[in-house]
């Protein structure tokens, strides 16, 4: 995908912000804890990279990602500390993953013993994060006696490196604890069975350092805070407030390509779902769900000028309109998605908007758009 850099729409990522957000939750960390940024899916959509040093220069002593690809993403871009892919990645590349010094999630005994046939080939050790799926029900070992052999397997197996063992919360968000205490007693109970020693013993994602600070987790798995967004995850619903200060990193702006003006009877936009009652101004902006900005953005109002105006018609592939009040230039500024946490269209109303979470509003923005970075 070619960033389109010859029209005027764009992602604009604060650098400056997200190393506040990094530097005040290092602040709140504890004696010999450390904080992994989560850099994965391109950070967020923010951009791996301009990301990882930001991190980097404001106190990350690590990095987690989803996928080995973006981990190998990082090596080539010289970042020198420990990478962990949070996925699992297919056994075939565990001696790439040993040569980049990156370190993987097992989450079964049967992975180990194929991962081990091949490391044994090329004679290489591999750095492994034992997963732990307390009630997540995704990924990791639930199981008692599968955990028990894992251990007994590793116990001096030269071809791997323990050097975490990690938990992950469903309910880490939520006032009410109940389900996460379960998972804490369950994560705990799987920590006794250990016989191995990991390095890192760690559970915290953004919402468990922030909502749950009394549990303890060697590293904090940054996420969704670095770009100053609250993890709080429900759609129309206020998020639990902060202790850390969070101050969003992205904005997203563009500008009217073309304006008219119609007549009474005349539609807008694929199956004419706007009609206009009688003589009004309409702004087209070039953005369209083939960027992110998908169809259900209908009826948001985005800022034009200094007015904030509704989506009229149906967003299309590539542009969408808007009505404005009274006639304005092609040309005129337009913004989608405010980094202002208290103006109408930031980026959690974004997604109340497409009943979804600013997670998945902000991992959408396609590669089309150009990413533009201020310190
Ligand atoms: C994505 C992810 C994180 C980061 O979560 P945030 O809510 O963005 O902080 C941490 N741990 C695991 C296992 C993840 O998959």
């Amino acid at each position: 995908m070619v960033p389109a850099m010859h029209r005027p729409a764009q992602i604009n990522v604060d650098l400056g912000a997200i190393k506040e957000n990094i530097k005040n939750e290092v602040k709140h960390l504890k004696d010999k804890q450390q904080l992994w940024a989560v850099v994965k899916a391109n950070a967020y959509g923010h951009g791996a990279i301009p990301v990882a040093n930001a991190a980097l220069q404001a106190g990350a002593t690590g990095f987690c990602v989803a996928t080995l690809d973006e981990g190998l993403e990082l090596r080539e871009y010289g970042i020198p500390k420990p990478v962990l892919v949070l996925g699992i990645v297919p056994v075939q590349w565990t001696p790439l993953a040993a040569q980049k010094n990156i370190s993987l999630t097992v989450g079964s005994l049967e992975w180990l013993k194929a991962a081990d046939k091949i490391l044994a080939e090329t004679n290489q050790a591999l750095k492994i994060h034992l997963g732990i799926d307390s009630g997540m029900g995704r990924i990791g070992f639930s199981e008692d006696d599968e955990f028990i052999a894992a251990n007994k397997f590793l116990q001096d197996n030269p071809h791997f490196e323990v050097e975490g063992m990690f938990t992950h919360f469903s309910k880490a968000d939520d006032a009410d604890t109940s389900y996460f205490d379960y998972q804490v007693k369950r994560f705990k109970h799987m920590q006794d069975l250990l016989t191995i020693k990991p390095k890192y013993i760690h559970v915290a994602n953004t919402a468990t350092s922030i909502f749950n600070r009394k549990i303890d987790s060697d590293i904090v798995r940054f996420g969704i805070g670095i770009y100053g967004l609250n993890p709080s995850s429900t759609p129309n619903t206020d998020d639990l407030p902060s202790e850390v200060p969070l101050k969003p990193a992205l904005s997203f702006t563009s500008a009217l390509s073309f304006v008219k003006q119609i007549h009474k009877g005349y539609g807008v936009g694929y199956g004419a779902t706007f009609v206009a009652d009688k003589d009004q101004w309409i702004g087209t902006v070039p953005v369209g769900y083939a960027d992110g900005w998908q169809r259900k953005m209908q009826g948001f109002k985005v800022k034009v000028g200094d007015e904030y105006c509704p989506i009229v018609g149906r967003v299309c592939m590539d542009q969408f309109m808007v009505l404005l009040p009274h006639k304005m230039s092609a040309g005129t500024p337009v913004e989608l998605i405010s980094a202002d946490p208290t103006a109408p269209n930031n980026i959690k109303a974004v997604a109340d908007q497409a009943d979804t979470i600013h997670y998945e509003i902000a991992c959408l923005l396609s590669d089309r758009l150009p990413r533009v970075y201020k310190d």
